[in-house]
């Protein structure tokens, strides 16, 4: 098997700000796994709330030594090589069990949802994310983004209230809110879900910092809507941890180190009666669309990673009307946008 990766960087359409962080650029590494003639496509889109860095994934696929495996078919095993080589390098990790998946559906010649038995027509609608920014320009994405049925708010700060509106005074899409760890008194936030609640918000994603679970908890007794967990959960083994405080949670490729993990998380999700949803990164269309593969088995989807960059190099899931769409074409079903260099 040979593995070839390089750095890309994607261009924001807009300035993305979120709770904590801000910016316009986001750097990804596409990795390429080449095995029998046949070549896989993966993706790692690591992001610094977990300690993963450009860097850190390169020194990662750096040590990847698969010398010992027959074929990617093998997919077990090399997970728990890749696993004991860094457990906490979730998005390097991701970016090869794309890959993997990538390649076997290739091998096969099927489309990784016939793989699995999904029906392709059961994918969900994506949100489309409206970051923090001043009240004008949050005004003009809400317009910009007409073609999209489902909006997904950037809150978790003072004038949280403020951005509700504005978009309230353009739309009466469907909002789903997202605090990223932002508000911090557990009074505070209460009374901001409860105004939330009367806006026609549908749910809120990771309202509070993962480290005050018990309040995230007291909370959940004390509303109607929906809680999310995203930043609190990341692997299987967080799902029992944080059942308690939260109504469902938010599966992503980067934090699952791919979808091998995201799978089982899915299946632990339902057996104790999760909501789950299907999120991302800003990421190019090679991770969103192994996301998307998942997604008739969820019940939300935020996959809109890619339509926030200007110049995503891939192309693969299409998105019509807000639903996902996904292409008959073998394993990601993901190729290379002509003249992009790719
Ligand atoms: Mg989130």
């Amino acid at each position: 098997m040979k593995l070839t990766f390089q750095k890309i960087d994607l261009h924001l359409r807009h300035t993305f700000t979120i709770a904590r962080s801000s910016r316009d650029v986001e750097p990804c590494i596409i990795v390429r796994l080449e095995h029998d003639g046949i070549t896989g496509l993966g993706e790692a889109a690591p992001s610094d709330r977990y300690g993963e860095t450009p860097e850190s994934v390169l020194v990662f696929l750096e040590r990847v030594d698969l010398s010992g495996i027959g074929s990617p078919f093998e997919l077990q095993q090399i997970t728990g090589i890749l696993q004991r080589i860094s457990p906490r390098d979730f998005s390097a990790r991701a970016a090869l069990d794309i890959a993997l998946h990538d390649w076997i559906g290739k091998k096969l010649g099927i489309p990784l949802w016939k793989l699995w038995g999904l029906d392709p027509t059961k994918t969900p609608k994506t949100s489309f994310t409206i970051g923090i920014d001043s009240l004008d320009v949050i005004r003009r994405k809400v317009r910009e983004a007409a073609p999209y049925p489902i909006l997904k708010v950037k809150v978790g700060i003072p004038n949280d209230e403020q951005i509700i509106d504005v978009i309230r005074s353009e739309t009466d899409k469907p909002i789903r809110v997202d605090a990223n760890e932002g508000w911090k008194d557990r009074q505070k936030a209460l009374d901001k879900i409860l105004w939330l609640e009367e806006k026609g918000v549908e749910f809120v994603e990771q309202p509070m910092p993962d480290s005050q679970l018990d309040d995230i908890a007291w909370l959940r007794e004390k509303v109607t809507i929906p809680l999310i967990a995203d930043e609190s959960v990341k692997t299987l083994k967080d799902i029992p941890r944080i059942s308690h405080a939260f109504d469902g949670i938010n599966i992503k490729l980067m934090k699952s180190a791919g979808l091998y993990e995201a799978m089982k998380m899915i299946h632990a999700a339902q057996a104790v009666g999760m909501k789950i949803m299907l999120g991302c990164m800003i990421e190019s269309s090679v991770a969103i669309t192994a996301a998307a593969h998942l997604s008739p088995l969820v019940d939300y989807a935020d996959l809109d990673g890619h339509v926030l960059v200007s110049d995503d190099p891939f192309q693969g899931v299409e998105i019509i009307d807000g639903k996902l769409i996904l292409n008959d074409c073998a394993g990601l079903g993901v190729r290379a946008r002509d003249g992009m260099g790719l």
